[in-house]
């Protein structure tokens, strides 16, 4: 296409093509990287082949993406993102080049080859340039080009959020997930390039670079890839788990050698108490790992990153103010944890990223439980609330790229407890969670799938919990009023609508109520003199002294 066909397209796609923020907040590039544009929903990822050549020297990558796709449906052009100053450089197919055009980080490739249905094909896109430097990494995107201790570099990526598309060209959007990839990174020696899946083959040229060919043999989330390069020393052990022996490597700088021995010993009660909850980890063939890097931790799938500095808690601090938060690595846990939810189970849209954080955030008291008793992980899930804030829903605004609150950690861990009491049967909640990761295994799903699957596994219509704890900012409040042997009682400071069991302690006694939005009447033998709500339900209390009843 030339060029001026081209921008003609765009302007009309400008004013064709619907911005869905319901606001100004979110513009066409929101729109372009958030939805199933048109240049997306026609062909569904199989395969990449990431091939990239790290320049030290100049902070730059150069490489190509083999893009391997079935047709869904026959049509000519297709969306591929890159976000400044990145650069696609050249994009070729059955050896013809191809013309492209961008739209900020969207490019629009026109394909030369007849696009008929359920071909497989392949495209090169070639890029280059030096990627966004992250200067908090990984909350805000990019690579980092630091040094280890000895003076040796540090090359790392991490880029959830900003997305993958800031250092290669890919579909950045988390509803389609290639069937495997292959990751073949340059480094100048004696670097050593650690990325996802397992290690192929190493290759040592004659220009003193060596490149590292990784492959991935299952689905894998784009944000998920990464590059570590570093001076890593390795070892490694076997996990006898669910599914047989679990390869579990290790890459860590040489002086924290012996302390990584020791800490990440942790990682085989991780994948005890998680298989125990959740079901067999869920990437066997591409074994379990994890890498040290210069920030914090993520998820990566099948390379979780590490930087939590050797201790327990996050950063030397527990999360939860209750003591049991130091009994364990939170980064060690809480992102090796993502790989059932958020590798295995991703959103489909990110809107929907509880599935990934609530979860997760609850498999923290989950992994105390396991280890300290139902109390302890109670008490763990409980001391989280501290860091709820009730600020924005925690379901985002689909189609645009956008987050919901991080509300989505602490109070989404403690919708997720408040409906454990609701079930009211551990084994049956365990077989939930074990359930999830079976019916969910390796897709991308919406909140409403996940929600369904709880709703119907436990025979319970817990609809408006969702609807409020996910989609509301209130917490409901139990209102009640006592008159002599009787109490009145209803859920306020809810959506319309509200109903939801919770357990209190009438006079020292257990009383299972579902209160709706409408007074509703409890009557006692005796006047009631106590009332005291079960604490793990995630919820406020009013006592209302002077009763209108006219109301
Ligand atoms: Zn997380």
């Amino acid at each position: 296409m030339s060029t001026h066909k081209l921008l003609l397209l765009l302007f009309f796609a400008y004013f064709y093509f619907p911005s869905y923020g319901q606001n100004n907040l979110f513009t066409r590039q929101d729109s372009l990287r958030g939805s199933i544009t048109p240049e997306r929903e026609w062909w569904d990822l199989t395969y990449y082949h990431l091939s990239v050549k790290i320049n030290p020297a100049d902070s730059s990558f150069s490489g190509t993406n083999k893009i391997g796709y079935r047709v869904n449906k026959s049509k000519q052009l297709m969306q591929i993102d890159l976000q400044p100053p990145m650069k696609i450089t050249r994009v070729v197919q059955e050896q013809n080049e191809l013309e492209y055009g961008r739209e900020g980080n969207a490019w629009f490739i026109e394909l030369k080859a007849p696009q008929r249905q359920n071909d497989i094909q392949y495209l090169d896109v070639e890029f280059s340039g030096k990627p966004q430097v992250s200067k908090k990494p990984p909350w805000q995107g990019g690579v980092s080009w630091g040094r280890d201790k000895n003076g040796k570099p540090l090359i790392v990526t991490a880029n959830q959020g900003d997305g993958a598309s800031l250092w290669w060209p890919c579909k950045d959007h988390p509803y389609d997930e290639p069937d495997s990839m292959l990751i073949s990174i340059t480094v100048p020696e004696p670097l050593m390039n650690v990325s996802n899946g397992r290690l192929r083959n190493l290759e040592h040229h004659n220009d003193e670079t060596n490149t590292s060919h990784w492959f991935v043999s299952n689905p894998i989330n784009n944000y998920g890839v990464n590059i570590n390069v570093g001076d890593y020393v390795h070892f490694s052990n076997v996990y006898e788990g669910e599914k047989g022996d679990l390869d579990c490597d290790y890459w860590v700088l040489p002086y924290n050698l012996k302390k990584a021995k020791k800490q990440f010993k942790q990682a085989h009660l991780m994948l005890e108490a998680f298989e125990h909850w959740f079901g067999p980890y869920p990437f066997y063939e591409d074994g379990y790992k994890l890498v040290e890097v210069s920030y914090p931790g993520m998820e990566h799938q099948s390379s979780v990153t590490y930087g939590n500095g050797y201790k327990n808690g996050y950063g030397g601090r527990d999360v939860s103010r209750t003591g049991w938060g130091d009994k364990f690595d939170f980064i060690l846990v809480h992102e090796s944890g993502h790989e059932w939810f958020a590798n295995s189970i991703t959103n489909w849209d990110v809107a929907d990223m509880w599935i990934h954080e609530s979860f997760i955030a609850y498999s923290e008291s989950l992994f105390v439980d396991y280890f300290w008793g139902k109390e302890a992980g109670a008490t763990y899930c409980r001391g989280t609330r501290l860091n709820i804030k009730n600020d924005r829903a925690i379901i985002g605004q689909y189609d645009v790229n956008s987050q919901g609150s991080g509300d989505m950690y602490a109070k989404g861990a403690n919708m997720l407890h408040t409906i454990r009491q609701i079930v009211n049967d551990d084994e049956k909640w365990r077989q939930m969670l074990r359930g999830l990761n079976q019916e969910f295994y390796h897709q991308t799903v919406r909140s409403e799938q996940v929600e369904n699957y709880i709703c119907q596994k436990s025979g319970l219509d817990l609809k408006p919990v969702f609807d409020q704890y996910l989609r509301d900012t209130r917490i409901p409040t139990f209102e009640y009023a006592l008159l002599g042997d009787e109490m009145r009682y209803r859920w306020a400071n809810c959506i319309g609508g509200f109903q939801m069991k919770v357990a209190a302690y009438i006079n020292g006694e257990i009383h299972y109520l579902t209160p709706g939005t409408t007074w509703q009447n409890l009557k006692k033998e005796q006047p009631i003199k106590t009332v005291e709500m079960d604490k793990d339900f995630y919820t406020a209390v009013f006592k209302i002294l002077h009763l209108d009843t006219n109301k």
